[in-house]
């Protein structure tokens, strides 16, 4: 019943998501902690039930972006640790202490500040310490890392439970990779040689779990492909690692409306397409409102009856056209979809992602609030 309400939704298998965890685990081999990092509402698939099913399937600790992610972690399930991987502003340090968040900190005065809220609350503070080898977003500069480490460690309310750092351009360079890399041995070596143990060792995201897998360390950070989306990039990713995780999320809406055009007509705002001969075009019932970009207009492909589609003119708030021309049959009511599979047919969030000239984590994290998404599997554990 509710389904035949609904206009636009995102479909998220959770099924894919808990085997997608269980082939990262394999490939990282055992001993190695697995943090799945569910910033931006679980990259746009719904926070709560993600984290919730990730802790079901067996992840180890979490890393969110700010602290209304975490407190969304907690109200679904106690005692997995949480990264926060953005800098604490001054005024959420306390809050941080008192939600028991392992704050990053990139400075000595950072760390201070948390062993000071430590002395407040009445615990030691567990922080993770990131160093910028070269990202140039967070972090105390490689040069200056140990010596900022060592100073940490004694801070007497901080523990240092975590040193990590981040790569710039995994997917693309692999010289720029091996120089961050090397640089971020080269410390842990140094402060493993002065007797200085950090319990999680961290660099590899995604794109790195699958380029660079000597900065294995002790613990990796993938999103995407936790989500099963692989992350596009210059440096050729073997086919056979790429097809083991499977995409989670399928982003549909529905056929509204559907009418001929004769050659000469134009469509949509701007009349920016103009029909070369008699056309058969679908209303879809989904926007650049509910997250489908409208840098698509023109350019992207939906799949109707599963087959593709072009989408033809400009992309409005909460419609968008498909030429149907070359199927036998269609009717209001069909189910599209923008982002997932049909019959033999696929189109993932990297596909999308090339037709409106951006990245498949902003694909993802781009589907509106107004989406509803609609939970499969995930029963048996
Ligand atoms: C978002 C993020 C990740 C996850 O990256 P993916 O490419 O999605 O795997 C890991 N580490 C940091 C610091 C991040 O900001």
């Amino acid at each position: 019943m509710m389904q035949k309400l609904r206009r636009c939704w995102a479909e998220v298998d959770l099924d894919a998501l808990r085997d997608n965890l269980a082939w990262i685990r394999h490939r990282v081999g055992n001993g190695i902690l697995v943090m799945t990092v569910v910033k931006a509402d679980a990259y746009g698939h719904g926070l709560k039930q993600i984290a919730a099913h990730l802790m079901r399937s067996g992840t180890n600790v979490f890393a969110v972006a700010n602290l209304a992610e975490a407190e969304a972690i907690r109200s679904v399930g106690q005692g997995w640790p949480i990264l926060m991987l953005g800098a604490c502003l001054p005024e959420e340090v306390d809050q941080a202490v008192a939600d028991r968040v392992m704050p990053t900190v990139s400075s000595l005065e950072e760390a201070r500040r948390f062993s000071e809220a430590g002395q407040r609350h009445g615990c030691p503070v567990p922080v993770h310490v990131k160093v910028d080898t070269g990202m140039g977003r967070l972090g105390v500069a490689l040069g200056n890392a140990e010596e900022m480490v060592v100073a940490a460690v004694d801070l007497p309310h901080v523990e240092v439970v975590g040193l990590y750092t981040h790569y710039a351009a995994v997917e693309d360079d692999p010289e720029f990779s091996a120089t961050q890399r090397k640089g971020f041995d080269g410390l842990v070596r140094r402060l493993r040689e002065r007797g200085i143990p950090i319990a999680m060792v961290h660099v590899n995201n995604s794109g790195a779990m699958l380029q660079e897998p000597e900065s294995l360390h002790n613990l990796v950070r993938p999103g995407l492909m936790v989500y099963g989306v692989l992350p596009p990039g210059r440096r050729p990713v073997n086919e056979a690692l790429g097809h083991q995780v499977r995409a989670a999320l399928s982003f549909k809406c529905r056929v509204s409306y559907v009418k001929e055009i004769p050659a000469g007509a134009t469509l949509s705002y701007g009349r920016s397409f103009t029909a070369k001969h008699t056309t058969r075009v679908a209303t879809l019932s989904a926007g650049y409102g509910d997250g489908y970009p409208r840098a698509g207009s023109n350019r992207a492909e939906v799949l109707i009856r599963g087959q593709r589609c072009a989408v033809v003119g400009k992309i409005t708030m909460d419609q968008m056209l498909a030429d149907v021309t070359h199927l036998e049959c269609v009717e209001p009511g069909d189910e599209v979809a923008m982002i997932g599979r049909q019959g033999d047919e696929e189109i993932d969030a990297n596909e999308v992602a090339v037709w409106c000239d951006t990245i498949p984590w902003e694909i993802l994290t781009s589907i509106s609030y107004r989406v509803p998404r609609v939970y499969r599997g995930g029963c048996a554990a």
